[in-house]
């Protein structure tokens, strides 16, 4: 039976997830509940606390919590708080870090939720063992997460690696961050739903998504239509992976990385997204790298969030 422990705490916008993680990644015990984004950052406080002690109550005596590893949106690990987060009304800099202190006294480790997937994979997952691969989580956005010389790449802000707001379109949809043509808007779940309904209203193919409404269309449904050969999800994935591909082309020139790996919602898709992605990204890559970047993917459960976070928290403390 393992004795220490990491508390991984997920953010995310719909829901939070808590667990505690051995040193080798094993879950010993994990809880969610609504994040209730859009109610008081006190509610949710009080929530965390009493599910963070039904987590402490699952722990033996001769167990221990040595620290908390914490992924969200717009988390800032330098600060330690979630700023700006434009799903949440929590404020703008809400004190995440200083927060979950007050409830367990342990080193708080935060890194947006991205670069948690990618501290997870280098941990525990597909980039055990690499020094340089890139995280990309297709899910509501694009979020990605780098690893450099085998360490997540932070900057100088704390805000390294946003792939998902790199222009891909001069003047093209608009995003939730403010700017135009992100390539989150056109690679994403919500992007893609964006992309079905002009196709629908471009293209004449029968197609049996024309009868769902926009805001019931998810990953899932897009994917499982593709599956079955829908001309109109078909055209969606080919589009979107033209863009992701491309895009994925321009940062290997940046990074020379071993591998993207991908996650998320769309990647239930498989080979629908993931050929046409090789084909783009191939196609658009500098001949120094060509043949020598591995395409990736990985449709994780839904607790690898909880992983991610903890990763983070192991690694922390193992410095
Ligand atoms: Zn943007």
């Amino acid at each position: 039976m393992e004795k220490e422990f990491v508390l991984g705490l997920d953010i995310g916008g719909t829901y939070t997830k808590l667990g505690l993680v051995s040193r080798k990644g094993e879950i010993l015990s994990v809880r969610k509940f609504p994040t209730e984004a859009k109610k008081p950052f006190d509610d949710f406080k009080k929530q965390l606390e009493s599910e963070i002690n039904a987590l402490k109550a699952t722990v033996h005596t001769d167990q221990k919590i040595l620290a908390i590893g914490v992924g969200a949106p717009n988390a800032n690990g330098y600060s330690g708080n979630m700023e700006h987060a434009v799903n949440f009304r929590w404020g703008d800099d809400v004190p995440l870090v200083a927060s979950i202190k007050k409830i367990l006294d342990l080193p708080v480790s935060l890194t947006n939720d991205a670069n948690a997937s990618a501290v997870g994979e280098l941990q525990f997952g597909m980039g055990k063992g690499m020094e340089h691969f890139v995280v990309l989580t297709l899910g509501t956005g694009l979020g990605s997460g780098i690893i450099s010389n085998g360490e997540l790449l932070i900057g100088q802000n704390g805000m390294a690696g946003e792939i998902g707001h790199v222009n891909v379109v001069p003047n093209g949809r608009q995003c939730n961050c403010g700017l135009k043509g992100c390539l989150e808007t056109y690679v994403s779940v919500t992007g893609m739903r964006r992309t079905i309904f002009e196709l629908l209203a471009d293209m004449n193919a029968d197609s049996e998504l024309r009868t769902i409404s926009f805001e019931d269309m998810t990953g899932e449904i897009i994917s499982d239509a593709a599956i079955k050969g829908d001309a109109i999800a078909l055209k969606a994935f080919e589009e979107t992976a033209e863009f992701l591909g491309t895009q994925m082309a321009d940062t290997a020139a940046h990074l020379d990385p071993e591998a993207f790996i991908l996650l998320g919602g769309l990647s239930k898709a498989g080979d629908i997204l993931l050929n046409p992605v090789k084909a783009a990204m191939q196609r658009n890559l500098f001949h120094a790298y060509k043949g020598k970047v591995k395409i990736l993917m990985v449709d994780r459960p839904s607790n690898h969030s909880v992983l991610g976070a903890a990763a983070l928290g192991w690694r922390a403390i193992q410095v």
